[in-house]
């Protein structure tokens, strides 16, 4: 079967072949897919569900990639990208956005609409679907703290409201991540009315906390291990055994912050995992820890 004859049949939105990942992914992995496909609304969204599921195809929805790692060239699978479902309505502290939405974006937009609740996000690089997925947070706020509920498509296509407990949230953590094939297609945050100056004060000062904790000018995807508790730090067991600066090819890990795996010469999707699988090994033999990826690997 000719997968690209047979998706040109389909009305599923725009559809890129033979694509460079490079700007799909924020560690700027110049990997390949056999199909990019952005869907412009629900049913256009079904109908490409429908055609792999059919055909037995693997398929992946990506955000902005910002956790994801590319560790191959993927000529199997068709990967989705929800960036056109990028409607806001926001009706007094009320914000309903769809999954498309970058999150960074809506963060600063409500905050300087004097709504708080969103400061910890402006950081984060994510669309709202895959901040859902992972739960996202910062500064001891996350994804769970204000969702309401969210419109989710299922496994069977069928569109269901999931409330808050629903998503037995928990530090970056979701039911999304056991139901691999749900989908987050809208989300509902309660935010709270604040000052507008003391909100986008609070913005800045961390927006300085990053960039003098974080190595923001190398492409990354944030934190590499999640922290196994709330006093043990995986960026602090990893200075301890003196890591930073390990180069795998074109990975290194970070000078500035021991969690971070930057690429910083062209590294490929496998230099970063054998990197952080050599990063892994240390803290387990030296600790008996074993840390837990908090991105996730592309096979
Ligand atoms: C510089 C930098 C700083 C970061 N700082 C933080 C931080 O402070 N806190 C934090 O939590 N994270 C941080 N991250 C990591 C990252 O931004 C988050 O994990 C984010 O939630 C990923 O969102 P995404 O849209 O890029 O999803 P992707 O990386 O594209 O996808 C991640 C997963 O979500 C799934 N997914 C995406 N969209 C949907 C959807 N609509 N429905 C169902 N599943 C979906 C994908 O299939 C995939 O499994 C940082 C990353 C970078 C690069």
């Amino acid at each position: 079967m000719d997968i690209k004859k047979e998706i040109e049949k389909i009305n599923c939105g725009e559809v890129l072949y033979d694509i460079s990942l490079k700007n799909y992914n924020t560690y700027k992995v110049d990997s390949v897919a056999l199909a990019i496909v952005f869907p412009n609304n629900i049913d256009e969204l079904k109908n490409i569900l429908k055609f792999v599921k059919e055909k037995k195809i693997r398929y992946k929805i990506i955000g902005n990639g910002s956790n994801l790692i590319f560790t191959k060239k993927y000529y199997d699978i068709v990967f989705i990208n929800l960036r056109k479902f990028n409607k806001v309505d926001i009706t007094e502290e009320k914000v309903v956005a769809l999954s498309g939405v970058n999150l960074m974006k809506l963060a600063y937009d409500v905050s300087k609409k004097g709504l708080s609740g969103l400061e910890f996000a402006t950081g984060i690089p994510a669309t709202v679907g895959g901040a859902v997925y992972m739960n996202a947070g910062a500064y001891n706020s996350s994804i769970s703290d204000i969702l309401v509920s969210a419109k989710i498509l299922t496994d069977k296509l069928e569109i269901i409201e999931l409330s808050n407990q629903d998503f037995e949230f928990s530090y970056r953590s979701s039911l999304l991540q056991k139901l691999r094939n749900y989908i987050c297609l809208e989300a509902t945050f309660l935010l709270k009315k604040g000052n507008c100056s003391d909100i986008l004060e609070l913005i800045e000062n961390r927006k300085n906390r990053r960039l003098a904790s974080q190595p923001l000018n190398y492409p990354s995807a944030g934190s590499v291990f999640r922290n196994p508790s709330s006093e043990i730090f995986a960026g602090k067991l990893i200075e301890e055994l003196s890591l930073k600066g390990t180069k795998i090819g074109g990975a290194k890990v970070s000078e500035k912050h021991a969690n971070f795996v930057i690429n910083y010469a062209n590294a490929t999707g496998s230099d970063i995992k054998e990197l952080i699988i050599f990063v892994h090994e240390m803290v387990k033999d030296k600790y008996g820890i074993d840390l837990k990826v908090e991105q996730e690997f592309i096979e």
